[in-house]
């Protein structure tokens, strides 16, 4: 199952040239980085990162001193065949971002397919994202579920809805403190008052997990401070159509 290499002898060894490392880094708690993430951000050649500044109090917590550049989305145009061209002339480059797996919801995802699209060797260092915590805390079924990411702001945003309407799996949705009510009102509306939760500031000191039917959370989200990092997780279509018909059965036979 395991790859049997001492990972500290190893250390030394872990970084090819002309590879782009996709690290996943801590999502609020520093310790939630492995082992392998430290050592390649210490030896790879360069590090892109999304916010230079936010990243900068990880690297300083690990000790990490290589050289940091910005990359974000408002520079994708710019960053990326920058990136490219080093890549190609033979650096190893690790990309990371605020929070998490990068590629997932934010800006990485340019990077990846740009360095693909060369034939560049990429190799993902797995590690936090906020979904999989969020999903298992929820307490709904998550044996399969649908990642939806954040919901469009305007257009197609009723759209998606209206198709998730139907979606059988669990759903998990990113969002941002100032917009978690009219997503959870809005979620309300197209899917009825489904089981739901919301996790907040996951791996944090104010880590906090509320869990009930949507019209509860949306009275209890009122409560909620407007800042922070939140998850929504609802259930999908079929249990609640399986669970109704379930309970007319019992309803019946007793
Ligand atoms: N790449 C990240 C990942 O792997 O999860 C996600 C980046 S996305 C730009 C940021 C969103 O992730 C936030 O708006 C929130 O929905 C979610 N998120 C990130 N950290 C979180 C945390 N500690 N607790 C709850 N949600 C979090």
């Amino acid at each position: 199952m395991f790859n049997d290499e001492d990972p500290v002898a190893a250390e030394k060894s872990l970084v090819s040239a002309a590879t782009l490392y996709i690290v996943s880094t801590p999502i609020g708690n520093l310790a939630d980085i492995t082992y392998r993430a430290v050592a390649v951000l210490k030896q790879v050649d360069l590090i892109a990162a999304e916010d230079t500044r936010t990243s900068r109090v990880l690297l300083d917590y690990y000790g990490i001193s290589t050289t940091v550049v910005s990359y974000h989305d408002f520079n994708e145009d710019r960053a990326a065949p920058d990136l490219i061209r080093r890549l190609k002339q033979g650096l190893s480059i690790a990309l990371i971002t605020d929070a998490g797996t990068p590629g997932i919801s934010d800006p990485a995802f340019y990077l990846i397919r740009a360095a693909l699209q060369e034939n560049l060797a990429v190799c993902a260092v797995p590690g936090p994202t906020a979904l999989i915590p969020a999903l298992l805390l929820s307490g709904l079924p998550c044996e399969r579920f649908s990642f939806e990411g954040f919901l469009p702001v305007k257009k197609g945003r009723q759209k998606r809805l209206q198709q998730l309407q139907a979606e059988p799996r669990t759903m998990v949705f990113y969002e941002s403190p100032h917009r978690l009510r009219r997503t959870l009102a809005d979620l309300y509306q197209t899917c009825g008052d489904r089981p739901a939760a919301i996790a907040r500031e996951l791996t944090k000191k104010f880590e906090q997990v509320l869990r009930g039917r949507l019209s509860r959370l949306i009275e209890e989200a009122a409560g909620l401070p407007l800042k922070g990092e939140f998850v929504i997780i609802v259930e999908g279509q079929s249990r609640r159509v399986e669970k109704a018909a379930q309970k007319t059965v019992d309803e019946y036979e007793h």
